[in-house]
């Protein structure tokens, strides 16, 4: 594959959105396609606001951010897809969902055409396995408000080829991303290193060695973290985080990824972070205050 030149989306959630922004920004036309089409008028309307925010600052004209957005397409069906030279997929972290996704998708994508998936999780070349497409399947792991965060992670499957590789690459680049590369191990980089320092800070929480208050203090001021793990892991949402260190403790068959009892807990409770109202936090004051 030349180029890559046209991008399509999957899932018009959280990341979905942040995907469509950054691809049309960076002047390429962007298919959105989302089962459900509230989530596509909210997410147009979310990369309205943000870009505003963008122009607001000076990061971005009013002209360009009127072209950005006449470039993003919407649709219901995966048909729409048929032309695009790239489809990420940033749909529900659900594996039957997404190999449904990749069955319907390959049905009418050119046969030249890349897959890639945002998965958090699941191993890319388990999803790779379900395609009609292994090489030119991968990972491409955005982060988490994706128009500010800059790193993309890529993950090669033990099928994708040098070519999908290159192609990936530039494509993030053109989006403004820099790109780390990771093999297809359980959680990859990023959140094998974080959501296990998340963990032991609840742990560290539940035996008692610091409160809330203090743990966070002492990580951000002690190791120079601009947000404590707890706030982080409520940013997060602690059903995610917990989601995560399971795949890493079955992934990895060793106990020292075994899921904190007190973040179960949590989770069990409901208290899953911000998007909760609750978390290690009470985000119904502000400013937020330890749950307790
Ligand atoms: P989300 O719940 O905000 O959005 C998921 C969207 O997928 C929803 O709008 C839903 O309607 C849509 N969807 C579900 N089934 C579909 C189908 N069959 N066809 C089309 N659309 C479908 O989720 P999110 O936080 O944006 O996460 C999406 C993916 O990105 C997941 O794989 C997740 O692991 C990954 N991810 C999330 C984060 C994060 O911080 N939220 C960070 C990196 C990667």
């Amino acid at each position: 594959m030349a180029e890559i030149q046209s991008v399509g989306v999957i899932g018009a959630g959280q990341m979905g959105n942040g995907i469509a922004h950054v691809a049309a920004q960076a002047g390429l036309p962007v298919t959105l396609v989302d089962v459900n089409p509230a989530a596509l008028e909210k997410a147009l309307a979310t990369i309205a606001k943000n870009m505003d925010r963008q122009v607001q600052k000076g990061a971005l004209t009013a002209e360009a951010k009127a072209e950005a957005l006449a470039r993003i397409t919407t649709a219901t069906a995966t048909e729409s897809l048929a032309p695009c030279d790239i489809v990420i997929e940033a749909a529900t972290e659900r594996e039957e969902t997404k190999i449904a996704i990749f069955k319907s998708v390959c049905a009418v994508l050119k046969p030249e055409a890349i897959l890639a998936s945002n998965t958090s999780s699941i191993p890319i070349t388990r999803l790779a396995a379900a395609t009609d497409r292994p090489e030119r399947f991968i990972g491409m792991h955005f982060m988490n408000p994706v128009p500010v965060m800059k790193l993309v992670e890529i993950i090669r499957g033990i099928a994708t080829s040098d070519a999908t590789f290159a192609a990936v690459a530039t494509l993030a680049g053109r989006l403004g991303k820099t790109t780390a590369v990771a093999q297809d191990y359980p959680a990859f980089i990023v959140n094998r290193v974080l959501i296990p320092m998340i963990n032991e800070a609840v742990q560290t929480l539940q035996e008692g060695v610091g409160d809330v208050r203090s743990i966070d203090a002492a990580m951000k001021l002690g190791a120079n973290h601009p947000m404590g793990p707890l706030e982080l892991g409520d940013f997060i949402g602690l059903d995610t985080c917990l989601a995560i260190m399971r795949v890493l403790h079955e992934g990895m068959g060793d106990s020292k990824y075994r899921p904190s009892p007190l973040l179960v807990k949590y989770v069990e409770a409901g208290w899953l972070g911000r998007k909760a109202g609750k978390g290690f936090y009470d985000y119904s004051q502000t400013p937020p205050v330890p749950s307790r």
